[in-house]
């Protein structure tokens, strides 16, 4: 995929509207991104809702382009997956990660697991789970110490590949969540049918908690029971108030990850926050 996505450069046309030139521009930009070093990592903290130790680390892509200044992921992946350049992009995350995971129990810092997020193509290569394995051999970063993040919707249709990754990644001893979920079609389809470790209720179910007009409680509550008989975690994302967090704590949920607590940093800056959480 990485060579193929190399020569397919597209050709500018003047009949093409103001999005589709950004588009057009972004994509051939990407392709120089990674060695002109405009790519880096934020982390997002887990926290364990009990006791408030962090649990993780999610790390977070970041472009900045000399230019255009930041371009959120949300933008930039999709047009990555678009033009064949995501198995690169995702490739330099997980070493980068990895690499980062290993420099901070370097630094004295009991090991946490960092989160890595997968495109649906990556997660879907026939060989993903020895590719991982290999960077996280090259990396020397245990692998009970990587969790890969999919969302939902990246798994629909694909029972047999989703499956074989599965199978690869649980003998290798990684852990896999489902992210955003909730938000797909068959949710409690995926959960019997792929055991994974946890489980990331997305952010507008948390959004919703505390709402009177589409109260989401009931469907976090089921959501939760459910996770916790078939021995999941349940995550909840994007949790921003304490309403939110004393919701989530009535009804049993495991973990959180939000601006409440803290929004995804700089390296430096999480390596000083868990020092200052792992203080005595
Ligand atoms: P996600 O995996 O669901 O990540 C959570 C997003 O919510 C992040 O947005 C994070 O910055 C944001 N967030 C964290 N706490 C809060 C909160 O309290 N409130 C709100 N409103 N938002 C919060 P971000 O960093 O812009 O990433 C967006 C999406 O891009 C991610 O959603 C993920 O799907 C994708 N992405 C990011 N990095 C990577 C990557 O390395 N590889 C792949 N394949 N996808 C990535
Ligand atoms: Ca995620
Ligand atoms: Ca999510
Ligand atoms: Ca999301």
């Amino acid at each position: 995929a990485k060579e193929q996505g190399k020569n397919r450069y597209k050709v500018f046309h003047t009949g093409m509207n103001l999005s589709s030139y950004r588009n057009f521009m972004l994509q051939n930009e990407l392709r120089k991104a990674i060695e002109r070093e405009e790519l880096r990592l934020v982390y997002q903290p887990r926290i364990d809702v009990k006791t408030g130790a962090v649990t993780s680390a999610e790390a977070l892509l970041r472009w900045k382009h000399p230019n255009w200044g930041t371009v959120l992921p949300s933008e930039f992946i999709p047009l990555a997956e678009e033009s064949g350049q995501m198995a690169e992009l995702g490739e330099w995350v997980l070493r980068t990660a990895s690499k980062q995971s290993v420099d901070w129990q370097r630094a004295g810092i009991a090991p946490i697991r960092v989160a890595v997020n997968f495109s649906a193509h990556q997660f879907l290569h026939r060989d993903a789970g020895e590719r991982i394995r290999r960077i996280l051999e090259q990396n020397e970063l245990r692998p009970e110490l990587l969790e890969i993040e999919i969302t939902e919707t990246a798994l629909m249709g694909n029972e047999e590949s989703v499956t074989r990754t599965l199978r690869q990644l649980k003998s290798a001893g990684i852990a896999v969540s489902i992210d955003d979920f909730g938000t797909g079609y068959s949710s409690l389809n995926y959960l019997r049918r792929f055991p994974v470790d946890s489980i990331k209720i997305d952010k507008s179910f948390v959004q919703d908690l505390c709402k009177s007009a589409s109260d989401s409680t009931p469907f976090v509550q089921a959501i939760v029971s459910l996770a916790q008989s078939l021995r999941m975690t349940v995550v909840a994302e994007g949790v921003e108030t304490e309403g939110q967090l004393s919701k989530l704590r009535a009804l049993h949920c495991d973990e959180f990850q939000g601006y409440l607590f803290c929004p995804p940093v700089e390296a430096a800056d999480f390596e000083a926050f868990l020092v200052r959480s792992q203080a005595p």
